[in-house]
């Protein structure tokens, strides 16, 4: 079995989504093995997001994740990575497939940043690392 860090961003809290993502994920079989609401600060949110610092969209990325509660999940089943990724569909809400979390809850805002409901880490290394980061 494998671990993932999933993140129901400040938009899906706020919005009113997260039993309807959550529901997505336990009728997948996917394990919560852990899940709590989380209002990261800035050096927690420069930490997850290093990899992204100095494109355009890092700023305001920040600033929406500071924008108000997220609910963090340590999330446990076999190809759980891949499945969850696969359940949040591709990062632009308007092109997401039908089905997915994005591709049917998503809205694009037109804004700076893509306001798109989820998270999930993208290999094991970036699961390691992130699950660190939220719930040490
Ligand atoms: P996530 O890692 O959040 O599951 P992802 O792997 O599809 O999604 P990344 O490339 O890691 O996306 O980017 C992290 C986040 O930054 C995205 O989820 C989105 O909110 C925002 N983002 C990424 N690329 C852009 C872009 N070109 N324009 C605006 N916002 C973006």
């Amino acid at each position: 079995t494998e671990e993932t860090l999933v993140l129901v961003k400040p938009d899906g809290v706020a919005r009113g989504l997260t039993g309807s993502i959550l529901a997505r994920i336990e009728a997948k079989g996917y394990a919560l093995v852990d899940i709590r609401l989380v209002e990261p600060d800035r050096d927690v949110l420069a930490e997850h997001y290093a990899e992204h610092e100095g494109k355009p969209f890092y700023e305001p990325l920040l600033e929406f994740m500071m924008s108000g509660p997220s609910v963090a999940i340590r999330l446990a089943g076999n190809r759980v990575i891949e499945g969850f990724r696969s359940l949040a569909g591709t990062t632009d809400p308007t092109t997401a497939a039908p089905g997915t979390i994005r591709g049917d809850f998503g809205r694009d805002w037109g804004l700076a940043v893509q306001q798109n409901l989820v998270h999930g880490s993208d290999s094991p290394e970036s699961a390691a690392r992130e699950l660190g980061i939220w719930f040490s």
